[in-house]
């Protein structure tokens, strides 16, 4: 699509890989003085008519929830103005996922909201955040990204928020999304989407301070190292279970503890394909987990189904609800 000169995105920067560049004397990637991005701004004009925001400059494992709710406030009132077309976050890779899936549950409406960074920094060979950045301009203001919820493009591809995750440590195909695929691919002259919107639903966005944390399974796991979840209090757990939804039995009385207490414990899988179940009747297994009123989650990750119950417990989502949401 030409891009209509009246319309513009806004692209919002956060920090990240994307942000930084590599410095020789101590050959190490950091922040630099002036923004990297700003210096391909002659690029980025001819794509499309943007505006370009800095609202933090921080690595990504230094997010908080607190800051993707800010995050996710500013964008919403980007996208009310009416010559806004949508909106390209620039963040660091490591919680991408993270912010992207908190954002697709908080905003809504059909403007595109886009979020790409890169695994490269700006002065190193075969940086990848400029071409990344063109791409999410694309895609930010294509008619058929509309109504998709949050898209993450990476490296010629369109993800869904809900399913991308970061499977590499330093390859520029790092996104991927487990069982369903990318929703679509960027191509030398076009946005072709193969798969159909399937925005699910979006909260009343409440600033996220719930405790939350995530206890993956290890083989002869043992009650005492989850101690932890009981001083001081916490507001919700999930659970990173073994296969199809086991775990080990002496983690039994801890989440039965947990459950007297009413607090909610989500569980997912710690194999990233496939769907847990209450399939297995042995001590531990998934039968039992269901009769504790444990909530089965599918199609997230421990991470993501943490960001959606601190999301449904700030919205106020009653907890005996919790399982016609996950
Ligand atoms: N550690 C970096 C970050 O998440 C990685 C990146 O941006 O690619 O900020």
């Amino acid at each position: 699509m030409e891009h209509e000169l009246s319309h513009k995105v806004v692209i919002v920067n956060t920090g990240g890989t994307i942000a930084m560049n590599l410095d020789e004397t101590t050959n190490s990637v950091q922040v630099g003085l002036s923004h990297p991005l700003r210096s391909i701004e002659a690029v980025l004009r001819r794509v499309a008519s943007y505006e370009m925001v800095d609202l933090f400059n921080v690595p990504s494992p230094h997010m908080t929830p607190v800051m993707m709710h800010e995050l996710s406030r500013v964008i919403r009132k980007y996208l009310e103005q009416p010559d806004v077309l949508g909106v390209v976050v620039t963040h660091g890779t490591d919680t991408l996922e993270e912010t992207a899936y908190y954002l697709d549950l908080t905003i809504r409406g059909d403007k595109p909201v886009v979020i790409t960074g890169a695994m490269r920094s700006s002065n190193e060979l075969g940086a990848d955040g400029p071409v990344n950045l063109v791409q999410s301009l694309r895609v930010a203001e294509h008619e058929s990204s509309r109504g998709r919820g949050v898209l993450v493009v990476f490296n010629d591809e369109i993800h869904a928020a809900r399913h991308v995750t970061k499977t590499h440590t330093s390859n520029v195909a790092t996104f991927q999304s487990p069982s369903y695929g990318p929703v679509g691919i960027v191509t030398k002259k076009d946005i072709s989407y193969h798969q159909p919107p399937d925005r699910v639903d979006v909260f009343e966005p409440q600033v996220p301070q719930a405790q939350v944390p995530v206890v993956k399974m290890v083989a002869g796991m043992d009650p005492k190292w989850l101690q932890f979840l009981f001083d001081p209090a916490i507001d919700g757990v999930v659970l990173e279970a073994f296969g199809a939804g086991n775990v080990s039995p002496p983690v039994l009385s801890v989440l039965r503890k947990l459950r007297e207490k009413a607090i909610p414990v989500v569980m997912v899988s710690r194999c990233y394909n496939g769907y847990v179940q209450d399939i297995y009747g042995y001590e531990g297994g998934g039968k039992q987990l269901k009769d504790l009123g444990i909530v089965f989650c599918n199609g997230l990750n421990g991470q993501k189904a943490r960001i959606r119950l601190m999301v449904l417990l700030a919205a106020g989502v009653p907890t005996d609800q919790f399982s016609n949401f996950f």
